[in-house]
């Protein structure tokens, strides 16, 4: 993922000025927006609570974590990668899966992607996909970089999540949870613009699925990316859907677990935005401020030490949580 590209320049009312601003991702100088660190559920009506917190067994999802880690840098076409794709299938033995595997065309040549899609049913008509990318940084592959946390963390995430859905009736929409690929750039994103070289896998399972008609019976689209931060502040990205957010915070405030949400709003591009363009709801769980600065993202400290099983639950019980008010919410808000 990528801090979105700037639009404007940001009124600094306090000192009655106007500042040009650089919004350039990675930039050192980042400038959160002044929203409230709450989302404020406006006209939402949630269905009451019910039930104790859902299960999610945060250290088993670290030690998830930490096998994914243990492969090695996992860019695409090479052999740790192939290794990462037949560990998550492992895991969803006996499941329903389905393996989107195609060939794409990238600036540096073609390259092999394998999205892997685990189907849980349900009794409500109608799907929620949960998401998360794999597959490490491709101009980062000659280094020690490993994606403990974007990567990594988050697809650890869903096979615990699978783990809590396997053999039970969902009394709810279907889940299908999304180890999707090739979301990284293949070339620096000083060299190539990161929307035109990215996101391969996830456009195109959304192109397939608007295709063969199953967009339709989507009825929300969550994604998790680098959430395994020991100091966890999911930020409110800027693309993602108000009312699923609100359901999101929703969740998390049943759990307390609010103040790990939402304190500074700033728009990504990221593997969300091929069903956003395509009237789907979705939300982006990314926290992009990894070290001070953002100083592990894409870097070789980006590694196992940084990550905390309480983020991992944070974000599992969170997603759960929201699935569980999704599913009584009817009808859901408009597209
Ligand atoms: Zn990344």
């Amino acid at each position: 993922m990528n801090r979105a590209k700037p639009v404007s320049c940001i009124l600094l009312a306090a000192v009655l000025a106007f500042l040009a601003c650089d919004r350039e991702k990675g930039s050192a100088q980042d400038h959160p927006s002044s929203t409230p660190a709450a989302v404020a559920p406006a006209q939402m009506n949630f269905p009451p609570e019910s039930g104790p917190p859902p299960n999610f067994d945060a250290g088993r999802a670290m030690q998830y974590a930490q096998e994914i880690v243990r492969f090695g840098p996992r860019p695409l076409s090479s052999a740790n990668h192939k290794k990462v794709e037949d560990y998550i299938s492992a895991h969803l033995k006996g499941d329903q899966v389905e393996h989107d595997v195609f060939t794409v065309e990238t600036n540096i040549g073609k390259f092999p992607v394998h999205n892997i899609v685990a189907k849980f049913a349900g009794t409500k008509e109608g799907i929620i996909l949960i998401s998360s990318h794999y597959d490490t940084n491709y101009p980062l592959r000659n280094t020690s970089y490993v994606g403990a946390n974007d990567g990594a963390s988050s697809s650890a995430l869903l096979l615990e999540i699978a783990n809590q859905l396997r053999g039970k009736q969902r009394d709810g929409y279907g889940v299908w949870l999304i180890w999707d690929d090739a979301e990284e750039a293949m070339k620096p994103d000083t060299e190539v613009d990161f929307m035109s070289d990215s996101l391969y896998g996830i456009t195109h399972l959304a192109e397939k699925w608007h295709s063969d008609g199953t967009l339709k019976k989507v009825k929300a689209f969550l994604l998790a990316d680098m959430i395994g931060d020991a100091d966890l502040n999911i930020d409110r990205e800027g693309n993602s859907t108000p009312w699923l957010q609100s359901v999101v915070y929703e969740a998390a405030s049943r759990l307390g677990y609010q103040s790990h949400f939402f304190g500074r709003t700033l728009p990504m591009d990221d593997d969300h935005l091929p069903f956003v363009k395509r009237g789907v709801p979705s939300v982006d769980l990314i926290d992009f401020n990894y070290g001070y600065n953002n100083v592990f993202w894409h870097s070789p400290q980006d590694t196992i030490d940084k990550l905390s099983p309480q983020s991992l639950k944070i974000i599992g019980q969170t997603t759960l949580e929201s699935l569980r008010i999704l599913d009584k919410m009817d009808p859901l808000p408009p597209k």
